[in-house]
C-alpha cells in the first residue's frame, strides 16, 4: 500500500466504495487521514463499516464541514451528463475534489527514496483503444531486462494498492478518461497517449471533452518524455503543443501508420517493421510480422508505445525485441488460444464494438468469424468495409438473424456459442482462422466479455 502524505489528522470524504474507493480508505487511513465514507449502496457501505470505516450520507447538509477534499470513484459522472448530488454540494462548500489517481501522485515519492541508487519512475498509458495491452507489454519489457516494475490501475492492482516501490522500479499505470479527468496531480515520467476515437461522450459532453480529459496527463505538471500516438489529428495537435520545435526529443512520436521524417525522436510501424529513428539516423527496426503475441496493425501501433516508453526509460532495442517474441497476449484481445490441423483460434472477445472488431478483422486472412451479440448504436458498416478476409460469419446472439442480416459475407445464424464454433470447425481448412470478434456487447447471453471469451475457449477445447 502507498499510505497517503500531506493530509495526515484531515477528515477526507470518500464517494464510491468499489474496488478503488475503499483502498483509498485504507491508504488514507495509513497516512494518518480519517476517511468519511457513502456509497448509495448499502452493502458497499456494510462492507466499509465492518473495516471499521465511518458511514455518513455526503448530501445532508453540512456533510463537508471541516472536510479537507472528496475522493470520487472514477464510475461516478462528475461533472456531465450532470453531476452527482454530492459533488455539488463539495463544489458549494468549497471543497477540492480529487480521486485515487490524484492521491496517488502526491504520495509517491518518499524521504525512504534517499538511499535509492535510481528513483522509481512511473510511465503512465491512456487513449482510446490498446491501453491495457501496452501497459501489459510494457511491463513484460520490464521484466525481460530485468527491471522491477509493478502494474497499476485499469489493470493490475489499485494504484494506491501497490507495494512501495523498490530501488529503480517501474511502476505502469493504465488510465482511463474518467480518471485522468479528475485527479489534482498528475505527474507521470513518461505519459503515453495511444489513440483517439469516439467513447463515452455522454460523460465527457462530446469529442473536445473527451479528449481534453485525456490531455490532462500530459498538462498537469508535465512527464519528462511524452509518447504521442501522431495517427489522429488530436495527436498530432498534443505532440505540436508538448514539443519546443522540431527535434525536441522530449517527445518521441509514434505511428502504427506511416514513416515519421524530421529531427527528433520517432517510432513508426510500416508494414510490419518498426524502426526507431533519432536525430535523423534510424537506431532500431524490428520485424514484427512473426511476432505471435502482437498480430495486426492496431497491435503494431501498442507495440511502437510500449517500445518508445521502455526506450524513453533507457530499455535496450535488443532487449526489447526478445520480450516481444515471448509476450504472450492478453486474455481476449486476439489472443491466439490453439492451433491445430494449420487452423488458429483467436479470442478477441474484447472487440466488443464495430471499431474494434473492425481493426482485428483487418490482423487475419481466411476468417471463420464468430460475430453478434447486443449490438450498438451506429450500424456495423465500419465491419463490412473491413471484412474482405472473412471466408464466412457464425452470427451469435439473441438477435443473431437480425445482426446477420446487415452482413455483406455469406452468414450462418448460429445463436448460441457452441453452435457457432461447431460449425466454424466443422467448415475450417487448413490456413483458416476461426477468430471471435463479436462487434457487440456480450450481456444478452454472458455476464461479461470474459465470459464470452472463456466460453469460446471451452468449445473450441473440448472438440480438439
Ligand atoms: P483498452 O485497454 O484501451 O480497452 P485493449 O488493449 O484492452 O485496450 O484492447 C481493446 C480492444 O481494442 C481489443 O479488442 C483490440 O482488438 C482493440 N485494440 C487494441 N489495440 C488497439 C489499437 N491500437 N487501435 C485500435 N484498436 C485496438
Amino acid at each position: 500500500m502507498i499510505p497517503v502524505q500531506g493530509l495526515n489528522g484531515a477528515r477526507v470524504a470518500v464517494l464510491g466504495l468499489g474496488r478503488s474507493g475503499l483502498v483509498a480508505a485504507r491508504a488514507l487511513k495509513a497516512g494518518g487521514a480519517t476517511p468519511i465514507c457513502w456509497d448509495d449502496n448499502p452493502d458497499a457501505r456494510a462492507k466499509a463499516e465492518t473495516e471499521g470505516f465511518a458511514c455518513l450520507d455526503l448530501k445532508k447538509g453540512g456533510a463537508f464541514d471541516n472536510v479537507a477534499r472528496l475522493i470520487v470513484s472514477p464510475g461516478i459522472p462528475h461533472l456531465y451528463p450532470s453531476p452527482n448530488p454530492v459533488i455539488a454540494a463539495a463544489w458549494a462548500a468549497g471543497v477540492p475534489v480529487d480521486n485515487d489517481i490524484g492521491l496517488f501522485f502526491q504520495s509517491f515519492a518518499t524521504s525512504e527514496w534517499n538511499r535509492f541508487d535510481t528513483v522509481p519512475r512511473v510511465i503512465a498509458v491512456t487513449g482510446s483503444n490498446g491501453k491495457s495491452t501496452t501497459c501489459a507489454l510494457i511491463h513484460h519489457v520490464m521484466e525481460v531486462a530485468g527491471r522491477p516494475c509493478q502494474l497499476a490501475g485499469n489493470i493490475g492492482r489499485g494504484v494506491l494498492d501497490i507495494d512501495p516501490p523498490h530501488d529503480g522500479e517501474i511502476v505502469v499505470l493504465e488510465l482511463s478518461s474518467y480518471q485522468t479527468d479528475l485527479a489534482r496531480s498528475l505527474t507521470p515520467d513518461v505519459a503515453v497517449f495511444t489513440n483517439l476515437s469516439p467513447d463515452h461522450l455522454d460523460r465527457h459532453a462530446g469529442m473536445g471533452g473527451y479528449f481534453a480529459a485525456k490531455r490532462r496527463l500530459f498538462a498537469e505538471g508535465g512527464p519528462d518524455r511524452a509518447v504521442i500516438g501522431v495517427d489522429e489529428d488530436e495527436g498530432r495537435s498534443l505532440a505540436g503543443q508538448l514539443s519546443e520545435g522540431p527535434s525536441d526529443d522530449r517527445v518521441i512520436r509514434v505511428s502504427g501508420a506511416e514513416k515519421l521524417t524530421g529531427p527528433g525522436w520517432q517510432v513508426f510501424a510500416k508494414k510490419g517493421f518498426l524502426a526507431e529513428y533519432r536525430k535523423g539516423r534510424q537506431v532500431a527496426s524490428i520485424d514484427l510480422r512473426d511476432v505471435a503475441g502482437l498480430p495486426g496493425a492496431h497491435n503494431h501501433q501498442n507495440a511502437c508505445a510500449a517500445y518508445a516508453a521502455a526506450r524513453a526509460v533507457g530499455v535496450a532495442p535488443k532487449v526489447i525485441e526478445q520480450a516481444f517474441h515471448s509476450f504472450a497476449g492478453l486474455p481476449h484481445r486476439s489472443q491466439t488460444i490453439a492451433e491445430a490441423d494449420g487452423v488458429r483460434y483467436v479470442n478477441d472477445s474484447k472487440a466488443t464494438n464495430v471499431d474494434s472488431a473492425a481493426k482485428a478483422l483487418a490482423a487475419f486472412k481466411n476468417i471463420r468469424w464468430i460475430c453478434g451479440g447486443l449490438q450498438k448504436e451506429g450500424g456495423l458498416d465500419p465491419l463490412n468495409d473491413a471484412a474482405s478476409g472473412v471466408r464466412k460469419a457464425y452470427v451469435i446472439g439473441r438477435e443473431a438473424a437480425q445482426f446477420a442480416m446487415q452482413l455483406n459475407v455469406e452468414a450462418q445464424v448460429c445463436g448460441s456459442m457452441s453452435a457457432a464454433v461447431a460449425a466454424a470447425m466443422e467448415d475450417a481448412e487448413a490456413g483458416d482462422v476461426v477468430l471471435l470478434a463479436p462487434a457487440a456487447a456480450s450481456f444478452d447471453q454472458y455476464d461479461s466479455f470474459e465470459r464470452r471469451g472463456e466460453d469460446f475457449v471451452a468449445e473450441v477445447t473440448k472438440r480438439l
